[in-house]
C-alpha cells in the first residue's frame, strides 16, 4: 500500500498505486436544486450506449429519490452500515476509507449486489422521508423532504474498480482522467463491481464482461460535453476539467465552484475514492444528512447557495446559467459588466449569455387575440 493525500479528507490514506494526477480531469457539478427526476439524462446515455444485448437493465447514469431511493438496492446504506464512525475533525476526516477498513486480508471493503438487487431502478422514486400532515406548510429545512439524486461513474482520483482488477483491465487516462475498463482484458471477475462503493460498474450478461461509464470521451475529444450533461433538461449539470487541489484557477469554473467558493461538494467523500462529480446540495433537507452524504462543508455550501439566490453571489449565479447554455466544454469565464462569456480550451469564445435571464412578463389578458393567457412570464 502507498501513502497517498487525499484532499478531500484534508490527509494522507492508503492505496493500492503511488499517487498519480493525470495532465487534466474531467469533472462535473450538479446542481440538486434543479434535479425534476425527469430521466432524461439517462435516457441520453441508454440510447447512445446501452442499448445493446445483454445491457437491457444497464443504466450507467441512473437517478434515483432520496432518502429511500437505491440503485443497486442500498448501495450506500449496505457500506455505511459496516465501514465504522465516521467522524470528522474540521475539514479532516478521522475514520477509515474502504481502503483503511478492508483489514490486513482485504485490499478494499465492498460487497456484490445479487441480481435482484439490480431489477428496481425506480425503487423509492418519490417516497418523502416522512409523511405529510394534515396543515402542515412549506418551511426550511422542510419537514418531509426529498431530492432527486443522478449518478454516474465519478472517474475518480484513486478508483476502487482499479485497484480491485486482478486483470489490469481497468486504467485511467492520462489525458482527461476518464477511467475505462478494457472490454478485451476484462473476464468478468465482477472485482470492480464489489470494489466500487458507488456500484456504477455493471455486469453485461451476454458478453460476460464488465462496463461502465465512459464520461463520453470521443465526445471530450471534440471539446463537446456528454450525453447526459448536453440532454439535461434541469439544466443542472455543469461539466469540465478540474486542476489538482494545490492549484486551482480562480477563472476555471469547475475549479471556482469547488475550491474557491466550496459550493460543490464530493458524494460520500469519507469512502477515500475522491470522485470527481461534484453536487450543490438541495438547501431544503435537513444538514446532517447532507453532512453524511457530502461531508462537513454541507452547511457552509448550503448557506452560500441561499446568498446566490439573495443576488449575493453574482459569479456563481453567472457559472450555473453559462454552462448549461451550450454544448461545448467551457474551460474558463469571465464576467464582464451584465454579461457572462465562456472560452473552450483553445480560449476561443464558445457562449456569451446575461449574468441574469431576463423575464418578460407578457398581460394576463390579450386584446388582440382575446384570450386570457395561463403563463405569462
Ligand atoms: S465511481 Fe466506481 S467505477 Fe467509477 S471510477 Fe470510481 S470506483 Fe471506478
Ligand atoms: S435530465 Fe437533468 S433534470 Fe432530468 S433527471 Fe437527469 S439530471 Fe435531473
Amino acid at each position: 500500500m502507498a501513502d497517498v493525500y487525499n484532499w478531500q479528507l484534508g490527509r494522507k490514506m492508503e492505496y493500492i498505486y503511488e499517487e498519480h494526477h493525470p495532465r487534466k480531469q474531467i469533472s462535473w457539478v450538479y446542481d440538486l436544486n434543479k434535479c425534476i427526476g425527469c430521466h432524461t439524462c439517462s435516457l441520453g446515455c441508454k440510447t447512445t450506449w446501452t442499448s445493446g444485448r445483454g445491457q437491457e437493465y444497464m443504466f450507467w447514469n441512473s437517478v434515483e429519490t432520496k432518502p429511500y431511493g437505491y440503485w443497486p438496492l442500498g448501495w450506500d446504506v449496505r457500506l455505511l452500515e459496516v465501514l465504522g464512525v465516521q467522524e470528522w475533525k474540521g475539514d479532516k476526516y478521522n475514520g477509515k476509507t474502504i481502503f483503511e477498513a478492508a483489514g490486513p486480508e482485504k485490499a478494499f471493503l465492498g460487497f456484490l449486489p445479487e441480481t435482484e438487487d439490480w431489477a428496481y431502478p425506480n425503487l423509492g422514486e418519490d417516497d418523502l422521508s416522512s409523511p405529510v400532515e394534515k396543515g402542515s406548510h412549506f418551511s426550511l429545512p422542510h419537514i418531509a423532504w426529498m431530492f432527486y439524486f443522478p449518478r454516474t461513474c465519478n472517474h475518480c482520483t484513486y478508483p476502487a474498480c482499479l485497484a480491485a482488477c486482478p486483470r489490469k483491465a481497468i486504467y485511467k487516462r492520462e489525458e482527461d482522467g476518464v477511467v475505462l475498463i478494457d472490454q478485451h482484458r476484462c473476464r468478468g471477475y465482477r472485482e470492480c463491481i464489489r470494489a466500487c462503493p458507488y456500484k456504477r460498474p455493471m455486469f453485461n450478461t451476454v458478453s460476460k464482461v464488465s462496463e461502465k461509464c465512459i464520461a463520453c470521451y470521443p465526445a471530450l475529444a471534440e471539446g463537446v460535453q456528454s450525453r447526459c450533461v448536453v440532454n439535461c433538461i434541469g439544466k443542472i449539470r455543469i461539466q469540465g476539467f478540474k486542476n489538482r487541489h494545490d492549484k486551482p484557477d480562480p477563472e476555471n469554473p469547475i475549479d471556482f465552484l469547488v475550491h474557491f467558493k466550496k459550493i460543490g461538494l464530493p458524494i460520500y467523500p469519507q469512502f477515500g475514492l475522491e470522485p470527481n462529480l461534484y453536487y450543490i446540495p438541495p438547501i431544503h433537507v435537513p444538514i446532517p444528512y447532507l453532512r453524511q452524504m457530502f461531508g462537513p462543508g454541507a452547511a457552509q455550501a448550503v448557506a452560500t447557495y441561499q446568498r446566490m439566490r439573495e443576488g449575493k453571489e453574482p459569479e456563481i449565479q453567472a457559472i450555473l446559467h453559462l454552462m448549461t447554455s451550450t454544448e461545448y466544454i467551457v474551460t474558463r469565464f469571465l464576467v464582464k459588466g451584465s454579461e457572462v462569456i465562456g472560452y473552450d480550451e483553445k480560449q476561443k469564445e464558445v457562449v456569451r449569455v446575461p449574468v441574469r435571464e431576463p423575464i418578460h412578463v407578457r398581460p394576463h389578458y390579450d386584446e388582440k387575440l382575446a384570450v386570457y393567457r395561463h403563463n405569462i412570464t
